[in-house]
């Protein structure tokens, strides 16, 4: 038996790249200025330990469009290479490696949405050129060399008459690439891609005023210079050490970030970790309105100051991608699908990392400036709850700092509300009730009888915050919640006083019949309590376990219990002590009885907003009768 391996020949390198790599043309540039970048760095390295003996001065790269010649040029002042690096570097991993070449490539380009994130390196010139030239000039004492390449593996390597230090790349740009000799789309992918590189890229020239001479009459005209025009910023803040950034250096990157995002962030999380993973970053808390889609996807990817993406899914924890800013780290493997990068642990600890980061700093918010952080609670609360469902670890260090607003503007920790409301607001069972209400309009006469009382009243409205009072409740054994019209406040709240019925029991089982003909079954409990006299004599209620069931349903949990289309349910809560009690049971005219049952039931309805249409027009038109 013979085995082996059959080997693949690769005749033609150039069809074979374009055929891989064809979703993201665009990233040769950031391969290649990455390369300059490595280089002029190499330089700079070896000058400060003393094997260079060149002066490193103050390299730039430079990025030239040629468009008669169709060319596009990439020059650095880097370390360079002798030909027998060029033959080591260039040659061997482009016609040997073409084998590993197809191996690494052909899972991926299954997927083109990870195209793009490897380091193809030098190579990706041949995605966009049919020919590229090297001509590199190396640090040492070695004469120049020229490398010239159709992509086929033939190559031709002469020597070269450059004399000055560094490697000039020449890209003759193909056919169907020519949209990269446009200069706005060199602008761009420069932009996008090379924004805070650490070596200054050239691109161009832009004219700069000179200064004004001392002795310049009235009639001077402002002369102007050609400078270069540098298209990054090779030091951005996060590259800084907190220390030595001002609050306006933060808000001045932010708008580099931004800037077309007029607002100003709320506050910063600066990230600075190198044990053990490195990862720096500057994370914004912007002013979120309610279309929180399109504010998502805000977050960059750079690796050492090159950007990758932005598209953080999975490296950045779930309940952060409404956040802003940059996150810069080498150890997140990007040459993986998305379903490894989650499984991936050094992902998982910068995910953890990120979520304890963004704890502390909130702690620390709160304990330095509580009036401020209560100022910006409306601003960030829809985030921070949002944590504490998906984040188990947020959750465990939310108590910190996560507030509860009552109605009248005053904010709570979860242990100052249960200090707050521990001497009155129990039930019969003996729990804490916290009352709550979604909208201070809608429920405004059930927040009023609550406050009478002298009881505390949360203004509790996010989308999920139905979710986040179960798990509240279900962690907090002695503590319940409910809304403050889910039904009459004393019975929410036990009293020990309670009242005795005016009614006789036979008067109430008359009233009820009375009320029950009226009333529509399919939408109300008729319920009788007896209450103050001077309590509303007619009020809707709606029991809190139903309501919070069914916006749970409609807020993310799969139609849970099968909620999702129930019709809506009320109680009628009639006060049998209130004089309208008596005057309805008294009144022995069948239409004027029906009359007055109605305009209660309506004007309870008013009270919950839940008169509307041509119920509100019947209204309308008896309370003119009753009045005329
Ligand atoms: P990688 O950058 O991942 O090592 P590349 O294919 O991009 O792979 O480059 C191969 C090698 O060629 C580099 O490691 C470097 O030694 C050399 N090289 C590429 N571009 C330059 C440059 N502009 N100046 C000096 N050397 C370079």
């Amino acid at each position: 038996m013979t085995t082996g391996k059959i080997n693949v020949s690769v005749e033609n390198i150039f069809p074979l790249i374009k055929k891989f790599l064809y979703s993201d043309h665009e990233i040769f540039l950031r391969e290649l200025v990455s390369n300059a970048t490595d280089a002029t760095l190499k330089l700079k390295h070896l000058t400060s330990i003393g094997e260079a003996k060149v002066e490193y001065g103050n390299p730039i790269i430079e990025v030239k469009i040629d468009k008669e010649g169709k060319k596009l040029h990439l020059i650095d002042q880097g370390i360079g290479m002798t030909a027998e690096e060029v033959e080591k570097y260039i040659n061997q991993v482009a016609f040997s490696g073409a084998e590993e070449f197809l191996e690494k490539y052909k899972d991926s380009a299954k997927d083109s949405g990870i195209i793009g994130h490897f380091g193809l390196g030098f190579y990706s010139a041949f995605m966009v050129a049919e020919k590229v030239e090297i001509i590199t000039k190396s640090y040492k004492d070695e004469p120049a060399a020229h490398w010239t390449c159709d992509g086929s593996p033939e190559f031709t390597l002469v020597p070269h008459d450059k004399t000055d230090r560094g490697t000039e790349i020449i890209l003759h740009i193909a056919e169907d690439s020519l949209e990269f000799l446009e200069e706005f789309k060199i602008r761009e992918l420069l932009t996008k891609y090379n924004k805070f590189m650490p070596v200054p890229i050239k691109f161009g020239t832009r004219k700069e005023a000179l200064p004004k001479p001392e002795d310049a009459g009235d009639d001077y005209k402002t002369e102007y210079i050609d400078v270069d025009n540098i298209i990054n910023n090779p030091s951005p803040a996060w590259t800084k050490q907190p220390v030595d950034l001002t609050d306006e250096d933060y808000k001045n990157f932010y708008r580099e970030l931004y800037p077309m995002q007029f607002d100003e962030p709320l506050f910063n999380i600066h990230l600075n970790v190198d044990y053990p993973f490195n990862l720096t970053g500057i994370l914004y808390f912007p002013k979120l309105d309610a279309n929180l889609q399109v504010q998502k996807d805000k977050i960059q990817l750079y690796q050492n100051q090159v950007f990758v993406t932005d598209n953080v899914e999975g490296i950045v924890p779930e309940f952060l991608v409404m956040l802003r800013g940059v996150i810069d780290s080498p150890d997140i493997p990007l040459n993986v699908s998305r379903s490894y990068l989650q499984a991936d642990g050094n992902v998982k600890k910068i995910s953890n990392y990120i979520t304890r980061k963004v704890a502390d700093k909130l702690k620390s918010l709160f304990n330095e400036n509580r009036e401020d952080f209560e100022s910006k609670w409306n601003d960030i609360k829809i985030v921070l709850e949002y944590g504490m469902l998906s984040e188990p670890k947020f959750y465990e260090k939310a108590g910190d700092f996560v507030l509860y607003p009552t109605v009248d503007g005053k904010f709570y920790t979860l242990a100052e509300l249960k200090e707050a409301i521990s001497a009155n607001q129990t039930d019969k069972n003996g729990k804490l009730v916290v009352l709550y209400a979604s909208n201070k309009d809608a429920q405004h006469s059930y927040i009023e009888i609550a406050r009478e009382k002298g009881y505390e009243v949360l203004i509790l409205d996010s989308p999920i915050v139905s979710h986040l009072i179960q798990k509240l409740e279900s962690d907090n054994e002695n503590l319940t919640f409910t809304r403050v019209d889910s039904d009459h406040i004393d019975k929410l709240i036990q009293k020990e006083d309670t009242q005795i019925s005016k009614l006789s029991e036979e008067e109430s089982t008359q009233l009820k019949t009375v009320l029950e003909k009226i009333v529509p079954k399919t939408n109300y409990t008729v319920q009788l309590e007896a209450m103050d006299s001077q309590a509303a004599p007619f009020m809707i209620t709606q029991p809190e376990f139903m309501r919070r069931m069914k916006e749970m349903s409609q807020t993310g949990g799969g139609g849970m219990f099968g909620m999702g289309n129930f019709p809506e349910m009320y109680n009628l809560v009639v006060n049998t002590n209130s004089d309208l009690a008596t005057t309805i049971l008294n009144t022995s005219d069948k239409s004027a009885q029906e009359s007055l049952v109605k305009q209660a039931l309506d004007l309870a309805k008013i009270s919950q907003g839940l008169l509307k249409g041509e119920e509100l027009t019947a209204f309308v038109k008896r309370s003119f009768e009753l009045i005329k």
